[in-house]
């Protein structure tokens, strides 16, 4: 696997935590910039992990040498866990997470790349070596299933959890996985998008914007449909 780790984020706290999760997410932007984002102290956020479209794998904040430090990607978070027959009730995931950020401008309205779903099983496989408690099925969650109370939606409806499950935990069942954003939003995304004049080459997945208009409005989709979507 190609790991970069050559770009730092200084956005972290110099603690260890213990793994008991992975949180999915999308980045709602592309790959220079996300990298740009976490690499920012004024922005104060970062993920351990982001994977690029072509299946690049960058560690910006500690957790492949088997430690891993704390990471500032979830923010206010909670989720029920299955813990075999048990549930229990589990909060702050920054404390006990590794943060995933998948590189697509948007999870509702793009799919994800082949390269990127084979980088993040194979990620996924050698963190349940370095974390025993990753070999739990529900310790894989998307940033929707532990703060979609406040409107986050990724990695979103286009992320194929039930071939996650398949791949990484075969014959262990499959842990509910509803898309926070509906089918309505989605498809109104997707207008608003196909409306402003983006365009998304889905053989050689590319997109392409319009004069004038950057990647920034994909951040300025999410923040809205964030808005939309919180129940707080
Ligand atoms: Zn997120």
């Amino acid at each position: 696997m190609n790991i970069i780790s050559r770009y730092r984020s200084p956005n972290f706290s110099n603690l260890l935590i213990p793994v008991e999760f992975v949180v999915l997410h999308f980045t709602a932007a592309s790959l220079e910039r996300t990298l740009k984002i976490f690499m920012d102290p004024s922005t104060e956020v970062s993920a351990h992990l982001v994977i690029d479209r072509d299946g690049s794998v960058y560690e910006l904040v500690d957790c492949l040498n088997g430690e891993a430090k704390r990471g500032w990607h979830a923010g206010r978070s909670h989720y029920e866990s299955l813990r075999g027959a048990e549930r229990i009730r589990c909060e702050g995931f920054n404390d006990r997470s590794i943060g995933i950020e998948l590189v697509n401008l948007n999870g509702n309205i793009y799919p994800y790349s082949e390269r990127q779903y084979a980088a993040l099983f194979r990620l996924i496989e050698t963190l349940k070596r370095l974390y025993p408690s990753l070999n739990a099925p529900d310790s894989i969650v998307g940033h929707e299933q532990v703060a979609g109370f406040r409107g986050k939606s990724d990695p979103g409806r286009c992320f194929e959890w039930s071939r996650l499950f398949a791949v990484c935990y075969p014959e262990q069942g499959m842990p509910t996985r509803e898309a926070i954003c509906p089918e309505l939003m989605a498809q109104r995304m997707r207008a608003l998008v196909d409306g402003v004049g983006i365009s998304y080459d889905s053989i050689n997945d590319v997109v392409t914007f319009p004069q004038g208009l950057g990647a920034e409005f994909f951040s300025l989709l999410s923040s809205f449909s964030e808005a939309a979507l919180s129940r707080e």
